[in-house]
């Protein structure tokens, strides 16, 4: 199982509880699927392991970019299902050069961080600050092209 399959197997879980708006804690899981999530934690845990040994990094770094790489792909199968707002902005890790500047805040956004960008133009902002630029604007803050919706569903980003 690699990033992408185990995004998916949560993913799936998730709208199987109809609660994937905010991530399922153990509170609110049923036992069948808390089992499953432990699964996929294990799961994550062992390519992380893996990861590790094979590009002999340290475990707790391994696991950091697995996870990074997991929600990464799991907000891009969910996204358009959440929000208008989501549907016209990619989810991704901030990398590159240094300096790069969020247009809404005009605060840095950190490296190795997820930012989010917008599709017609791929500027890039924090998440919450465009999330909340997107529900009174539908244009980017920066060069104001504006925000398409994608046609994108679950089913068919899972081959
Ligand atoms: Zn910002
Ligand atoms: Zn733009």
């Amino acid at each position: 199982m690699n990033e992408l399959e185990i995004a998916i197997s949560k993913a799936e879980l998730l709208l199987r509880l109809g609660n994937w708006s905010t991530h399922c804690s153990a509170f609110d899981c049923g036992d069948q699927e808390q089992l499953e999530f432990e699964r996929l934690e294990t799961m994550t845990i062992n390519l992380a392991m893996s990861r590790a040994q094979t590009q002999q990094k340290d475990f707790k770094t391994a696991l950091m970019e697995v996870e990074l790489q997991v929600s990464i792909h799991l907000a891009k199968l969910l996204e358009p299902t959440i929000d208008p707002a989501l549907a016209c902005t990619t989810a991704l890790s901030v990398d590159g050069e240094d300096g790069i500047v969020c247009g809404v805040c005009q605060e840095e956004m950190e490296k190795e961080h997820e930012a989010r960008a917008i599709m017609e133009c791929m500027h890039m902002f924090h998440d919450s600050c465009i999330l909340k630029w997107l529900k009174i604007n539908n244009t980017c803050p920066l060069c104001r092209a504006t925000c398409k919706p994608k046609k994108l569903h679950f089913q068919e980003i899972k081959i």
